[in-house]
């Protein structure tokens, strides 16, 4: 994986590039590089096949989007034996192909297993779940839309009652096969039959529902268990839900991407939880039983006498599970010290009186309000 290059680096191309940014980007390459123009040259040829395989994932909607999100796992599954999967995009790179080249262009093709079972195509469908929700685990419904058989014609293609008939251009094969000189020597070369799209059959009348494609889109609704402790950003993949293979391959995979919200009071870094709680003064100094919330509800807490503001203590296994052993994090508390506003007089005079008694020089506490400080010294002399 780690020795293949970012597709978008490999066309030039910035994340954002359009459709026609990327044929351009692409035609540039494949001209430079393709091998009716470099000759026994093992690097072009490389670099044409880079090309070629950046360009058809990207120029494909659901497989562009499947590597921004996943990078190069999500986008070759059903790559096979190496190079081309053949997949959806091909058709849009055998045209430029095609167009540049005057057509029959073999040799690097993969057309050969063209028709061969195949993958359908992956999806990818995303689960926002709560705070709670993701630390202990849930059971979520997603909803996409997959091919099915078309239930009109059962797959076949054909409206109910009319005639298929074989494809007389490619005998029923799907194929077009041609004989071709390439720097490989003699090769053949096969294409997609043109007149029945490979399917071998011609259809007098296509089906109504499905247009002749035999599939239909659907919604489709799974339900999945969501284990405890996954966080954000983390993929499931759901084998074998997504659309339709061909020629009896198996359908593609459901990509799951969890979002998870954030929490009003609690944060999370991997299986900890961290929380600040607030105390007194009163209470940092002379210790006391606090009321911390956690995950699994509240729970009391001594604070012992002279708790410096920003101690952390921690209350162990109140953490979020691990998703994939045994066992829970911690949950860490921050005590922060309140520092009390807009006392009145009474208290202020209280909290001088406290000062004097640390051997505080009261005439640097609250300095400016000399209207309080007076009264206390008269207060003092009476
Ligand atoms: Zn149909
Ligand atoms: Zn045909």
């Amino acid at each position: 994986m780690s020795d293949k290059r970012d597709y978008y680096d490999i066309l030039g191309v910035s994340k954002n590039a359009d459709e026609a940014e990327l044929k351009k980007a692409y035609r540039k390459l494949a001209m430079k590089y393709h091998p009716d123009r470099n000759p026994d040259n093992k690097d072009a040829e490389s670099k044409f096949k880079e090309a070629n395989e950046a360009y058809e994932i990207l120029s494909d909607k659901e497989k562009r989007s499947l590597y921004d999100q996943f990078g190069h796992a999500g986008v070759n599954q059903n790559a096979g034996g190496g190079g081309f999967s053949g997949g959806a995009g091909f058709g849009g790179f055998e045209d430029i192909i095609n167009e540049m080249f005057g057509g029959g262009f073999g040799g690097f093709s993969s057309s050969s297993r063209r028709n061969g079972p195949r993958k359908g195509n992956d999806v990818r469908a995303d689960i926002t779940l709560t705070f709670e929700e993701a630390v202990f685990g849930c059971e979520k419904e997603i909803e996409f839309y997959r091919t099915e058989e078309c239930p009109t014609c059962g797959g076949e293609g054909a409206e109910p009652g009319s005639k298929t008939t074989t494809c007389t251009k490619c005998g029923g094969s799907g194929e077009l096969r041609y004989s071709q000189r390439s720097l490989f020597g003699e090769s053949i070369s096969v294409k997609k039959c043109d007149v029945c799209q490979g399917k071998g059959k011609v259809f007098e009348n296509p089906c109504h529902t499905c247009k002749g494609k035999g599939k239909v889109k659907k919604k489709k609704t799974i339900k999945v268990n969501i284990p405890a402790g996954v966080y954000n950003g983390a993929q499931l993949t759901l084998r074998g839900e997504s659309d339709l293979g061909t020629k009896g391959g198996p359908r593609g995979d459901v990509y799951v991407v969890i979002r998870v919200l954030s929490h009003k009071i609690f944060k999370r870094d991997g299986e900890d939880i961290f929380l600040d709680i607030d105390i007194t003064f009163a209470q940092a100094v002379l210790g006391a039983e606090i009321t911390v919330p956690t995950l699994d509800g509240k729970v009391s807490y001594k604070i012992t006498p002279g708790t410096p503001s920003g101690k952390t203590f921690r209350l162990k296994g109140k953490g979020v599970p691990n998703l994939n052993a045994y066992g829970r994090g911690d949950q860490y508390v921050k005590v922060n010290i309140v520092v009390p506003k807009n006392l009145n007089g009474k208290q202020k005079e209280e909290l001088r009186k406290y000062a004097l008694t640390m051997g505080e020089d009261l005439s640097k506490v609250g300095g400016k309000d000399k209207g309080i400080l007076n009264k206390l010294k008269d207060g003092l002399k009476k």
